[in-house]
Formats: C-alpha cells, structure tokens, sequence
C-alpha cells in the first residue's frame, strides 16, 4: 500500500506525450523510417515529443565508443534530413540526461530475472553476441522503461520489433504504480496506420536493421548506384506460374518496399502482371531502385549538407539536453516523494 506520504505525490497523469529513441549503432535506414521517424514527423505537430538518439543503449552490443561521436552526429543530421524538427519536438542525446540511470535503478528492483530472460530481443542478441551476454543487454527493456517514462510518455512511435519491449514497460509501470502510487501512464506503441511496420531485408528473410547484414538494408547514406546494386540483387525466382497465386514470403517483400515508396499505378501494374503470370522481376526491381532513388536522394543530400555544419548539430544537442533535463527532474522529483526517499 501506497503510504501517505506516497499518496500525496499522486499527480494528474498526462494524457498526451510522445516518447522514443533511436541507437546510434550506424546510419539512419529505410526501416527506421518507415518503422518509426515518419511518425515522429507527424507527431511533432499533435504532440508535446521527446526524440532521444539512444547512445547508452548502444553500449550493450558496441562497446567500442570510437566511432560514437560521429554516429550520434549522424543519426541527428539524418533524423533531421528526413523532417524531425528540434524547435517542435525535444530531440536530445540520452547520456545527456543523468537522471535516467537512478530511474533505471530503481525499476531494476521491479524487474524479474526471468521474464528478461524471455525476451525475443535479449535471446536473439544472446545467440549473436555470445561472447559478450552482459547485464545491460538483459535489462535493455529496463533502461527503455526509464526513457519512456522518465518523461511520463503515452505514446511510443515504434517498429514491430519493439512491441514485447513496451509491454514489458506497461509491466514495470504497473507494478511501480501499484506499489508506490500513480505515478506514470501505461505506454503504448504507436503507429498512424494503426498496424506496426516491419520493413524486411531485401535478403527476403529478417528485418532491414542499421546493425545486421549491410547488403540487405537500404540506407539513407547509399548513393544510387549501390541502391541500384541492392535491389538488383534482392531474391526472386522466375515467377508465378498458376493466375491468382499466393506470394512466397521474399516476393511479398519487394511488394510491400514497392508500396512504400512508388505510385499506386505503379503499384497496381506489377500486381496485376503478378496475377496474370506476366510479371518481369528485372523491371520491377528497376522500377524499385528508380523510386527508392527519387525517395532518398533528397534526404541523403540534406544529411549531409546539415553534417558539414557541426555547430548547428551542437546547438541542437545542447537545446534538446536542456529541455529533457527539466522535465526529467519534475519526473525524478515526484518518483522520489512517491517511493520515500525525500529525506530532507
Ligand atoms: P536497428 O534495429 O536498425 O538498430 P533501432 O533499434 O535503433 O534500429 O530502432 C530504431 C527504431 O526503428 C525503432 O522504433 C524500431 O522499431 C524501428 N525499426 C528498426 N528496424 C526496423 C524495420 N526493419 N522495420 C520497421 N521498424 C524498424
């Protein structure tokens, strides 16, 4: 039971705020995008957000910190180039913001060994990284929580892949609220199109992913021949050859990348050629790597007009520090009264 002293820290809780990171562990790609930077941008006018580049999270699987600096720079010039804009939402560093690691502490102590040990991500990592099975690869979802929270967010604009993570917060949530008072809403992952997007390798198997197999992720750094190259290379076979047939799984693939980035009639026209056995792959994949170019070129050009200025990328990372600390410390203040420890 809540004690008196926890009672009186129950504050309203908000009802609208807009949390989620992204791990500099390499460049910005197509899954990202689509998975989760488009929503930010929509997000960004709807919603009080916080967009945090989550580099505390990246030690866990790359804990060589050479190349952090310039992955940080990167992903914020990337995350920018594609809408987010840091005068509306608050996009900050996580290490930048101190008060997470005590938060992280205490939702350890509401975390169970087991139920880390079930997670999808932790073993998939696990069977990765053999060699190096740490503790903050185990409470990943922990410190996750901690970022979710720590600004009292609702909504969390995220892929499929982190849909056990954000049920696992709601589990830490409600057990941190039922034992020292309501304190924090439950997160949900949010999507505009109501279903979460997975954007898959164009290997045909397994996600596009900024740390897994490089050939089979598009990312906003490839030029446009190496775009080309990619797609080219995507697996096909020589077609359908019975009307109205179901998709194998790696052409349904280059299906749902085609519906993300080319025209319905476009769209429509290999759909059909699909159906009645007509169906070139070489062309659809031309006409893919076609649209993918037109798609990310702007991008890519605006990453990198924004790298070329570092003291703009300094200042952003300065404002976004600042705004996520004041509202990490009105966060930590109610968590401490709430749990007790306001000794003074
Ligand atoms: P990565 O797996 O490439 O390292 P992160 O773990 O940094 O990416 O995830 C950043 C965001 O991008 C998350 O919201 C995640 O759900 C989303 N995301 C990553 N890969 C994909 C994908 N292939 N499809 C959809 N969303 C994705």
């Amino acid at each position: 039971m809540a004690s008196e002293n926890q009672k009186k820290a129950n504050p309203n809780i908000p009802a609208n705020i807009v949390m989620s990171g992204i791990r500099p562990t390499g460049m910005v790609h197509l899954g990202n995008y689509f998975g989760a930077i488009r929503n930010y941008v929509k997000m960004q006018d709807d919603f009080e957000c916080f967009f945090m580049i989550a580099d505390l999270h990246s030690l866990t699987t790359h804990p060589d910190t050479s190349l952090l600096k310039s992955n940080v720079r990167r992903v914020l010039a990337e995350n920018i180039a594609c809408g987010l804009n840091p005068d509306k939402a608050t996009f900050y560093c996580q290490s930048h913001v101190y008060e997470t690691g005590e938060l992280y502490l205490y939702l350890n102590m509401l975390a169970y060994k087991g139920e880390l040990e079930k997670t999808v991500t932790f073993k998939d990592k696990a069977r990765q990284h053999p060699e190096n099975i740490n503790a903050g690869l185990l409470t990943y979802p922990v410190l996750q929580t901690a970022d979710i929270i720590m600004h009292r967010a609702t909504h969390v604009p995220v892929g499929k892949d982190q849909e056990q993570h954000l049920e696992m917060a709601r589990n830490f949530v409600v057990r941190f609220n039922h034992r020292y008072g309501e304190i924090f809403p439950e997160p949900h992952a949010f999507n505009y199109n109501q279903n979460l997007i997975k954007v898959p390798g164009l290997d045909g198997s397994g996600k596009m992913s900024k740390s897994e197999n490089n050939m089979s992720t598009l990312y906003f750094a490839d030029d446009d021949d190496t775009i080309r190259k990619k797609v080219m290379k995507a697996k096909t076979d020589s077609g359908p050859t019975e009307m109205n047939s179901t998709k194998p799984d790696y052409i349904e693939n280059i299906f749902l990348l085609m519906k993300l980035v080319s025209a319905e009639d476009v769209i429509q026209h290999y759909e059909s050629a699909f159906n009645n056995c007509t169906i070139r792959y070489g062309d659809m994949k031309k006409q893919l790597a076609e649209d993918m170019i037109q798609f990310v070129a702007p991008i890519r050009q605006k990453a990198t007009d924004l790298l070329e200025n570092d003291a703009y990328l300094l200042e952003v990372m300065g404002k976004g520090a600042q705004k996520a600390r004041e509202s990490a410390k009105k966060t930590m203040k109610l968590v401490r009264e709430a749990m007790g420890l306001n000794y003074f």
